[in-house]
C-alpha cells in the first residue's frame, strides 16, 4: 500500500495537564480549530479525569477521545489503575501504551507494554504503542535495534486482525520536551525499518496498512516536512496539542 493510501492520524496526548476546568475551555477551543471533515484522523489523548467531560464534547465530532494508559488486567485489586473496558466504556476509542515516560518514571518495561497493548485491542480500543531509543542508545547507533526490540515486544501475542488496532509511534526519547526534533531523514529511516520489522512478523500487506506516527517536539513548524516522508502517517504530539491553534496548524499539514 502506498503512503498516501493510508490515513494519517494527528494524536495529542496532553499528559498531566489540565482538570476538567481548564479541559472544557480546550476542548472547545479545539473544536472550533479542526474542521469537520479533516483529512486526518484526530485523537486527543487526556487525562483519566477529563475522559467523561471530553466523552460528551467530542460526541459526534470528528476528533476521536483517548486515554494515556491502561491496566492489562480488564478488573481486579490492582489500586490506582484503569482497565481497557473501563476506557472503553467512557467513551474511549484509543489508548497510548508503553510511553516513555511510563517507562521512565513508573518502572513500565517492554513486558508490561505489550500485555497492555493486548488488553487494549481486546477491548476494541485502538492502541499508540510508544518506542524510541533514548540518547544514550542514539549516540551509540543503536537506535534500530532497540526500536525494533520494543516493537516487538509490544506487539507480543497480536495477531494480524488486531495488529489493525494498533498504532505505532516512534518517539525519540531525547526529541521528547526538549525542542529537539529528529530531523525528517533520521525519523524517516527509524520508521522504516519499524515498518520492515513489521513485515517481517506479520507480512508486506499487513506492514504496508499499519499507520507509524512520529513523535517528538512536533509542532506546526515542522510537522509539514516530517510528515511527507514515506513511512510517517502522522503525528504524536505533547506540548503543541495544548494549544489549540498549533495543533489545528498541525492536522492542517497533512493536507499536503
Ligand atoms: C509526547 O508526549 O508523546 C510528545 C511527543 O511530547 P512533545 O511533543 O512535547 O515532545
Amino acid at each position: 500500500m502506498e503512503k498516501n493510501k493510508r490515513k494519517p492520524v494527528i494524536a495529542g496526548n496532553w499528559k498531566m495537564n489540565n482538570g476538567p476546568a481548564a479541559a472544557g475551555g480546550l476542548l472547545d477551543a479545539l473544536l472550533s480549530a479542526i474542521p469537520a471533515q479533516p483529512v486526518c484522523e484526530v485523537v486527543v489523548c487526556v487525562p483519566f479525569l477529563d475522559i467523561p467531560l471530553a466523552a460528551e464534547k467530542l460526541k459526534g465530532s470528528s476528533i476521536a477521545l483517548g486515554a494515556q494508559n491502561c491496566h492489562f488486567a480488564a478488573s481486579g485489586a490492582y489500586t490506582g489503575e484503569i482497565s481497557a473496558p473501563m476506557l472503553a466504556e467512557t467513551g474511549c476509542s484509543h489508548v497510548i501504551i508503553g510511553h516513555s515516560e511510563r517507562r521512565q518514571y513508573f518502572g513500565e518495561t517492554d513486558e508490561t507494554a505489550g500485555q497492555r497493548l493486548k488488553a487494549a485491542v481486546e477491548a476494541g480500543l485502538t492502541a499508540i504503542l510508544c518506542v524510541g531509543e533514548n540518547l544514550t542508545e542514539r549516540d551509540a547507533g543503536q537506535e534500530l535495534e532497540k526500536c525494533t526490540a520494543q516493537l516487538t515486544a509490544g506487539l507480543a501475542g497480536v495477531t494480524e486482525q488486531e495488529l489493525e488496532r494498533v498504532l505505532v509511534a516512534y518517539e525519540p526519547v531525547w526529541a521528547i520536551g526538549t525542542g529537539r526534533t529528529a530531523t525528517a531523514e533520521e525519523a524517516a529511516r527509524v520508521c522504516g525499518a519499524l515498518r520492515q520489522a513489521v513485515a517481517e512478523q506479520y507480512g508486506a500487506p499487513a506492514a504496508q496498512k499499519l499507520r507509524i506516527l512520529y513523535g517528538g517536539s512536533m509542532n506546526e513548524k515542522n510537522a509539514r516536512e516530517l510528515l511527507a516522508q514515506p513511512d510517517i502517517d502522522g503525528g504524536l504530539i505533547g506540548g503543541a496539542s495544548l494549544k489549540a491553534g498549533s495543533f489545528g496548524a498541525i492536522v492542517d499539514a497533512c493536507q499536503d
